[in-house]
């Protein structure tokens, strides 16, 4: 008998249960008491979900962040928080967001830095390190939550991060190396495996997801370290990785005295073979089958086709999962009341990937005679995904085919483009402008809802939006800004706005994912070939420019960044879906061009983040998502000047890329690291212009001219001032006008300081 299991649940509810749970507290409006109680609930709720499982997981509900959690679990919590008024859950919050519910006034102390893990837009808090780090294990919370599950009837597995991975992913604040803290950190793990013994745990899931990259000697041999120490536990181990390949890892993972493994073989599928093989015949293969990481339906069929006989080879020894954690899935497809009945046929949620996996289990224990109704729907919901009309476009197929090589290029290089747009444009020196969103005030807010749930027609709603545009233009003429832009009051997102006008791309409701904390996003959903049926933002660019005889800056997404915003189809690669959408958007570069907009930015704000978690993968990567922007940029005359952005802060990795994609200007967030993010920028020589932001947009703060100033020669030792422009770190939308004004105010006094 295959067992079930789940390698985690999304923890934030069908509804945003917990947000508001969370947000409610964090504001006084319920007590610790309250909230507590509400969590207790949906816990119950989901492993109410999940009861269909063999082991149910328990510690993976967490209320903010996982790895913070093991930071508290393990008793690693940074000084700043000691000594401080309130319980651990108070210092809890102040580490995850800065405050707590009881602090008053302003922030209490700086948060924990904040990451993405792995390859997901989920972010982690950063561990903290420091060569007096000790870790005092607190179990309480991980056992309560134990009772509770059993309490409920339901057979537990507890969830923990590894000791090697929550050391990797964390980051030393002095001297100290990291690794030099694993005894210690063994032993606190040594004492919670022989604590989960003794409250009656037989398996506890252990996840190492660091064996999916590349490691050093040194890590690797952390990890053999780790788990021949832990093995001297009585509670048996299932050691679980995710994401991606082992590849070099896969014997170093068969080496140890572990009781099972779990591999993800969405991805690593090709790895299975040579895992039984080195397995000995007493160790559990747990295989995550289905997808994790995306809302398709499974194909069941091609599933049990290969899983049968791998079943029939391990028997008892078989465990099957989702290939991790269903945390970056939404809860519950029966949310969805206005998705296209079609296309909601062809999805799953976390709720009905369990549903598959028991069907999964159901077919291999007893047969597949035993579900053959549901199994023959699946095959159909495939098939009809498949064949139909609505994923499969013959014209966008067409089109990618016959892409060519010269639509990637510019028609000149850098230098006599930018001799031709220098007399165009006659900018002043260190030019200034802004990355895109102006203050989206709730007026706005609440026109754009107004419009969308027709309470105000489009007339209406065109006017509102005209006003703001003419406004932000007023503005920016005060300012006296040197290349302006119309201030996005159209767009709710910088994804979804697109997504919304494009074919193949459906919105849900309820497909919230959690990105950090309490906040989630929504990733659109691309399900079929891409196309633009009509232009998108000309009509806005266009009016914007005719209240100015400045050159009026023309606002696009870049392809790459829309694909690792969404959910993507799983028929056809990642890079084909980039195609389609580049194609797309290089269709609005051009009308915007034909429409008389001469400055076009193409948004590349998630370029970095989609870059495989493997090295020796990133070369493929950058190809296609280099090329897929070229396509998009490249099409315009040399008159034309292009602008991309981009807002994350290591470089280093993908400079030769960045420059190679030829952007006339790019603006990136500098102003946090001082300047020190240009570094690479200036040993690379990279030719082209380079706005390097001096506003943090991510604080109220309002810099001073002489900070600006400062900033901006700080750059000049790097960049020749002639090739530099002076912009904010990102788009101002979070910001209320107050701050924004003198901010921009000070900018442009920097830049006239500079000039002279
Ligand atoms: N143009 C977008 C804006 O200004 C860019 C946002 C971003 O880089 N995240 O809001
Ligand atoms: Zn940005």
């Amino acid at each position: 008998m295959a067992i079930l299991h789940n390698l985690g649940f999304p923890r934030i509810g069908a509804k945003r249960e917990l947000k508001f749970e969370l947000e409610k507290f964090w504001s006084n409006k319920i007590s610790e008491q309250d909230l507590q109680a509400k969590a207790k609930n949906i816990r119950a709720k989901h492993w109410d979900n999940q009861k269909e499982l063999n082991l149910v997981p328990v510690g993976d509900f967490s209320f903010y962040d996982q790895v913070l959690d093991t930071s508290f679990l393990l008793g690693n919590i940074p000084d700043r928080v000691a000594g401080l008024e309130g319980n651990s859950l108070d210092n809890y919050f102040r580490i995850a967001r800065g405050r707590s519910a009881i602090d008053k006034g302003c922030s209490c102390v700086h948060a924990g830095e904040m990451t993405k893990w792995f390859d997901t837009n989920y972010h982690y808090i950063v561990p903290e390190f420091t060569k007096h780090t000790e870790f005092n294990l607190d179990s309480a919370r991980l056992l309560s939550q134990i009772d509770e599950a059993k309490a409920l009837g339901h057979d537990v597995k507890p969830v923990i991060l590894g000791p090697v991975s929550y050391l990797y992913l964390g980051k030393t604040k002095d001297e100290c190396q990291k690794i030099d803290l694993l005894d210690n950190v063994l032993t606190a793990y040594s004492k919670l495996l022989s604590e989960l013994a003794q409250n009656g745990v037989n398996w506890v899931q252990i996840d190492e997801p660091i064996l999916v990259t590349e490691l050093s000697n040194q890590w690797q041999q952390a990890i053999s370290k780790t788990y021949k120490v832990l093995s001297n536990s009585s509670v048996k181990i299932l050691l679980a990785t995710y994401f991606g390949q082992l590849k070099e890892n896969l014997p170093l993972l068969c080496e140890l005295p572990i009781a099972g493994v779990h591999l993800d073989t969405i991805n690593a599928k090709d790895e299975v073979k040579k895992l039984i093989e080195n397995l000995n015949d007493q160790q559990v293969v747990s295989l995550g089958v289905i997808n994790g990481r995306n809302i398709w339906k499974t194909d069941l069929t091609a599933l049990l086709d290969w899983l049968e006989p791998v079943s029939n080879q391990l028997g008892e020894r078989l465990w099957v999962a989702p290939s991790c954690s269903l945390l970056h899935v939404p809860v519950d497809l029966n949310s969805e009341v206005k998705l296209d009945s079609e296309i909601k046929s062809w999805l799953a949620y976390a709720t009905q990937k369990l549903e598959e996996l028991s069907l999964v289990a159901t077919a291999l224990n007893e047969g597949r005679e035993a579900c053959s109704q549901a199994l023959n729907d699946n095959a159909d919901a495939i098939k009809n995904r498949r064949n139909s009309p609505l994923v499969n476009n013959p014209k966008v197929k067409k089109r990618v085919e016959a892409i060519t090589d010269d639509m990637a290029l510019r028609q000149s290089p850098f230098t006599q483009r930018a001799a031709i747009q220098k007399k165009i444009f006659n900018l002043p020196a260190y030019p200034t402008t802004t990355i895109g969103s102006f203050p989206q005030t709730m007026e706005i807010r609440q026109a754009r809802r107004q419009y969308k749930n027709g309470d105000i027609n489009e007339n209406e709603y065109l006017k509102l939006m005209k006003a703001e545009i003419q406004l932000c233009v007023d503005i920016q003429h005060e300012l006296e800004l040197d290349v302006l832009v119309h201030g996005e009051p159209e767009r709710n997102d910088m994804v979804e706005y697109f997504g919304e006008q494009l074919d193949g791309y459906a919105f849900s409701q309820f497909g919230w994912v959690q990105s950090y904390g309490s906040r989630c996003v929504k990733p659109p959903i691309i399900f079929g070939d891409i196309s633009r049926p009509s232009a998108m933002t000309v009509k806005w660019s266009e009016f914007a420019q005719t209240l100015t005889d400045k050159p009026m800056k023309g606002m696009l997404t870049g392809p790459v960044t829309i694909l690792n915003w969404s959910f993507v189809r799983d028929d056809q690669p990642r890079s084909t879906s980039c195609l389609q959408l580049a194609l797309a958007i290089r269709d609005e570069v051009l009308d915007l061009e034909k429409a008389g907009i001469n400055i076009i930015q193409i948004d590349e704000a998630a370029l970095r983040e989609g870059l495989p978690l493997r090295q020796s993968q990133w070369q493929e990567y950058i190809e296609w998502a280099i090329k897929s922007f070229k396509i998009t940029s490249n099409g315009v005359s040399d008159k034309t000047q292009i602008h991309t952005h981009m807002c994350y802060s290591e470089f280093n990795d993908m400079i030769a890329a960045i420059a190679d994609m030829d952007a006339d200007v790019i603006t990136i967030e500098t102003s946090r690291s001082d300047m020190e993010l240009l570094d690479v920028f200036d040993e690379f020589n990279y030719p082209n212009d380079i706005g390097p932001g001096v506003y943090d947009i991510h604080t109220p703060n309002i810099p001073t001219v002489d900070y600006m100033v400062a900033l901006m020669e700080k750059a000049g030792e790097r960049i020749p001032a002639e090739r530099l422009w002076v912009n904010p770190d990102c788009g101002l939308k979070t910001r209320g006008w107050t701050e924004v004004k003198p901010a921009l105010e000070n900018m442009v006094k920097a830049a006239k300081k500079l000039r002279s």
